[in-house]
């Protein structure tokens, strides 16, 4: 929850929380017409800093996002990094933080269309794991992925979330942690919120970056590492629904739910119905990387002193 006292960025300037006004005539409140990042960083008790994972790829991924909606940024990506590291030292939370970057149409106008001027707004919130850690039980969704073609998912944008919230609210009512979303296709698409991984045959497959997801950056690092570490490539290519069930293990991965492994879908066990050797290894070197503690990901994370 956020909190009116810290420091955001909203009209072009530093700003509390809790001065900033909304008029509910805003476009994006009412037509979705909005994009955001989720962006972390993770409190380093030794180090005495906050280490923000993968800064610039959020950003480069925000602006392309805005690029969709014809949302006019003004900030460049190095402009988005440094407001970013001021929000943090102004705040300086000791804990693991969640920044969300937000641009949306901001005129408070009646009338749907992707013109009118944009407004940024960032902000931080306090987040530790957004989900657990050890197994989560899914459900595959009868809610369908939105479209390239009818909302895409490439492109972060609020609206889309309704497709997502109609898909976990379903999951959760019938006791599920989450869902995962076919395509139109009917081929495995994403979680609610993160991208899937299945372990097969000794090697790593996930959904392409054409199966309507959103283009996780987590999906990347953990592709780098399994590589890297664990000398196992990803094939990127379509999932059936089944090859969930046939897998040895599938997890999720994404800046919220970190590496989260599935160890039930649809009331079938996944292998052996405990987080498997993959993911676990997978978990380790991930949380490594992003607390700073791992030289050979040195460049993954910024550092910022927290006094
Ligand atoms: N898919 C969706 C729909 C998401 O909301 C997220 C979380 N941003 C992800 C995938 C994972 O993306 P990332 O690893 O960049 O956080």
């Amino acid at each position: 929850t956020a909190n009116d006292a810290e420091w955001a960025y909203h009209g072009g300037e530093f700003v509390k929380m809790g001065d900033i006004r909304l008029s509910p005539a805003t476009h994006a409140l009412n037509y979705g017409t909005g994009v955001f990042e989720g962006i972390r960083a993770y409190w380093n008790e030794s180090k005495g800093t906050l280490q923000v994972l993968k800064l610039r790829e959020h950003y480069e991924r925000f602006e392309k996002s805005c690029r969709i909606l014809h949302l006019d940024l003004v900030p460049s990506v190095d402009e988005l990094c440094e407001i970013t590291l001021e929000i943090l030292k102004r705040n300086a939370p000791r804990e693991d933080t969640y920044i969300r970057p937000l641009a949306y149409k901001a005129a408070p106008a009646v009338g749907v269309n992707l013109r009118g001027p944009t407004e940024l707004s960032i902000f931080t919130v306090p987040m530790g794991n957004y989900v657990e850690l050890t197994g989560l039980r899914c459900a595959v969704s009868g809610w369908r992925r939105s479209s390239d073609n009818a909302i895409p998912a490439r492109a972060k944008t609020t609206g889309s979330y309704i497709n997502t919230a109609l898909a976990v609210d379903a999951a959760h009512r019938a006791g599920y942690d989450d869902a995962i979303f076919l395509t139109q296709a009917g081929f495995v698409s994403e979680a609610s919120a993160a991208n899937i991984f299945i372990v097969r045959k000794g090697g790593l497959v996930t959904p392409p970056v054409t199966a309507d997801i959103l283009e996780g950056i987590t999906r990347d690092a953990v592709m780098e590492i399994a590589e890297k570490d664990l000398g196992m490539a990803t094939t990127e290519r379509d999932v059936g629904r089944t090859e969930l069930y046939a897998a040895d293990e599938v997890f999720l991965t994404g800046t919220g739910f970190q590496i989260a492994p599935v160890t039930e879908i649809d009331d079938r066990k996944v292998g052996t119905g405990e987080m498997g050797p993959v993911a676990s290894r997978l978990q380790e070197l991930y949380f490594g990387a992003a607390r700073g503690e791992n030289p050979d990901y040195a460049g993954w994370t910024v550092a910022v002193e927290v006094a």
